[in-house]
């Protein structure tokens, strides 16, 4: 039984469930069958594709960050960076499995991708397309902090054809962002964002977190307002959470403490509800756990919606995550480590896990219902099972928890649900990963 009495204050740990099943099950020893999946040519009908590109560099470490991520690096040290990552993309290139597919999202993410100079932007650009050619993708989506941000690099990045671009806002309060360790500011945000909306990028997300270092409830309003005010088509809201490798868990463990010096669980559920009801009585829709869009008709997260949905995604780059032909796969988490391999010509692969039929059908259920609905029918069809059989007693406790609606055709997660989706979604998780930590 859940008991929502317990872990009210923010500790350490993970609370966002991005895969299934967790990352410490996947094991070097399992590398060999993706390699022999690359080996083999596609299925007549290939799952889309998609290519992750990590940029592991920042300008300054922000406390609550749990990426691996350097602050350090010369521009000599990044080209090489991106030198071994066309090569590790041109060595993919190859694979019978993935040649002459066509990517249908590209994702550049970080650290800050937005942190390379523009002609090394244009370079790395130019060379993937012309290993995996992006007239056919839908979405080219870039991740930006909004003080690497001028003028000219935005004008090219709209060039490059992105599509999405994500700015890391976090707080529009300067005290808040210094706080917490971000290197931007509120006058880079406003000058970033009115400048990409200008120059007419098809789609702006603005990420917020509720319950930084410092929040109140004031602060967190006005933030929602002025959000609100630059009319984004997206944005993106993330709960606070505190996991091992962050600034803020280093210091709790030096001063013995616990709790994290951070608001609790229900008040950053609160503040997410509060924000949700402002944005759709400004005519946004809430459209996940975590994101309200202002027309959910025009306005799509292919990489989101594609990669949770079973896609192909080829992840590059130190530390990045893929998932090739329903094998979980993940880089080198060590630059040197990453460098060190790709030079070798070998695929820097670390870590890899092959899903079985039940757990890719927990992985995607479960990503559905981060979405807030569960289409019955698409999964029976998919994977001739019935849902509602196959999780009747997670279903049944949930719902008579509040957390979700079950009818004929559909499982609907209630606001309260939605709120704290990430921490029931371990109900629907088989017995041997329920307890497992996450990295
Ligand atoms: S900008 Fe993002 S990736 Fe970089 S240190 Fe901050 S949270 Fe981490």
């Amino acid at each position: 039984m859940i008991d929502t009495n317990t872990e009210e204050e923010t500790g350490v740990g993970n609370y966002f469930i991005s895969n299934y099943p967790q990352y410490s099950f996947w094991k070097p020893e399992h590398v060999p069958t993706l390699l022999s999946l690359l080996n083999s040519p596609p299925e007549n009908n290939p799952l889309p594709l998609g290519i992750y590109f990590h940029i592991p560099f920042c300008r300054k470490r922000c406390h609550f960050c749990y990426f691996k991520v350097y602050t350090d690096k010369k521009a000599s040290e990044i080209n090489a960076y991106i030198d071994s990552g066309i090569k590790e993309i041109e060595k993919y290139g190859q694979m019978p499995y993935l040649k002459n597919r066509k990517p249908k999202f590209i994702y550049f993410g970080g650290g800050t991708p937005s942190y390379l100079s523009v002609s090394q932007l244009t370079d790395l650009t130019d060379r993937m397309k012309a290993v995996f050619p992006w007239d056919e993708a839908e979405e080219v989506a870039f991740e930006c902090e909004p003080g690497t941000l001028t003028e000219k690099k935005l004008d090219q990045i709209h060039k490059l054809g992105v599509t999405r671009l994500s700015l890391g806002v976090e707080n529009f309060n300067d005290h808040i962002l210094e706080i917490n360790g971000r290197a931007h500011r509120s006058k880079e945000i406003i000058r970033s964002y009115n400048y990409a909306k200008e120059i007419g990028f098809p789609q702006i997300n603005i990420d917020l977190i509720a319950g930084m270092i410092d929040e109140t409830e004031e602060n967190w309003k006005e933030c929602v307002q002025q959000a609100i005010s630059l009319e984004p088509e997206c944005v993106t809201i993330y709960q606070m959470e505190i996991p091992y490798n962050t600034t803020i868990y280093k210091e709790m463990k030096e001063s013995g403490k616990f709790t994290a010096p951070v608001a609790d669980w229900p008040t950053k559920r609160r503040w997410v509800s509060e924000a949700f009801d402002a944005f759709v009585e400004a005519g946004y829709t809430v459209t996940s756990a975590y994101t309200v869009v202002k027309n959910p008709e025009t306005v799509k997260f292919v990489y989101r919606d594609a990669l949770w949905g079973g896609a192909d995604m080829l992840g590059t780059g130190v530390a990045s995550f893929g998932h090739i032909g329903g094998i979980h796969v993940q880089n080198e988490h060590d630059i040197g480590k990453y460098l060190e391999r790709v030079t070798e010509n070998e695929f820097p692969i670390y870590r890899a896990y092959p899903t079985n039929e039940d757990e890719t059908l927990i992985r995607e259920f479960i990503f559905q219902l981060k979405l807030g609905r569960v289409d019955l029918k698409h999964f029976e069809k998919k994977f001739s099972e019935s849902i509602v059989n196959r999780f009747r007693e997670p279903i049944e406790l949930l719902e008579r928890e509040g957390y979700l609606k079950l009818d004929d055709n559909s499982i609907t997660m209630t606001r309260e649900g939605l709120l704290q989706v990430d921490r029931l979604l371990h109900e629907f998780f088989l017995k041997e990963h329920q307890n497992a930590r996450y990295a």
